[in-house]
C-alpha cells in the first residue's frame, strides 16, 4: 500500500499505544470510524477505495485493510518483501504472478503471495471484486511498486 497509508498507520499505531509497555486492551473498531481512502493512481489503475483495519506494530509487523476494486481497477506491479495474504471478501478477481497465466479468485479464496513475487490482482473486466489484504513489513516496507499494469497485460489470457 501507499506510503502515506503506512505513514498513517503507524501514527494509528502509536495513539492506540500499541508500541507501549504494560498490559495491553483487546481493541475492537467499528466500521466507519476511519476514513477511506481512495487508490493512490501511482500504484492503482481505476476505482479503488482502501479501508485500513489493523496497523502495524512493533510486536506485529503486518496490516490489514479492505481494499475494493470497481471492474478493470487493479493494482500497480508489486512485489511484497515479506509476503502477503489476500482474503476474497466479495465478487470476483483475478491475480497474475509475472510470467504466468492470471489466475480467478472469487469470494472466500485465500491467496498467498510470497516474498518477493512480482504480481498484480484487482477486479475482472466485468465485476467488482473486495478482498481483505494482510500485508507483512520488513524493513518499515511493505511494498515494492512498479509500472502500471497496462489494458494489453490486464486483457491477456496469459
Ligand atoms: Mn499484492
Amino acid at each position: 500500500m501507499k506510503k502515506t497509508l503506512i505513514a498513517a498507520t503507524l501514527a494509528s499505531a502509536a495513539l492506540c499505544g500499541a508500541d507501549s509497555a504494560g498490559a495491553q486492551e483487546i481493541q475492537i473498531t467499528q466500521p466507519g470510524s476511519m476514513s477511506s481512502v481512495i487508490g493512490n493512481p501511482n500504484n492503482f489503475t481505476g476505482h479503488v477505495v482502501v479501508d485500513l483495519l489493523t496497523p502495524p506494530s512493533t510486536e506485529t509487523p503486518a496490516s490489514s485493510g479492505l481494499v475494493t476494486f470497481a471492474p478493470r481497477a487493479r493494482t500497480a506491479w508489486h512485489t511484497h518483501p515479506a509476503g502477503q495474504m489476500l482474503i476474497v471478501t466479495a465478487g470476483k478477481g483475478w491475480v497474475q504472478q509475472d510470467g504466468q497465466t492470471r489466475r480467478e479468485m472469487k469470494t472466500g479464496d485465500v491467496v498467498w503471495i510470497p516474498a518477493g513475487v512480482r504480481h498484480w490482482h484487482g477486479a475482472t473486466g466485468t465485476t467488482g471484486m473486495s478482498h481483505i489484504a494482510i500485508t507483512y513489513i520488513r524493513d518499515g516496507k511493505n511494498a515494492d511498486w512498479m509500472q502500471l499494469v497496462t489494458d494489453q497485460e490486464y486483457d491477456a489470457r496469459q
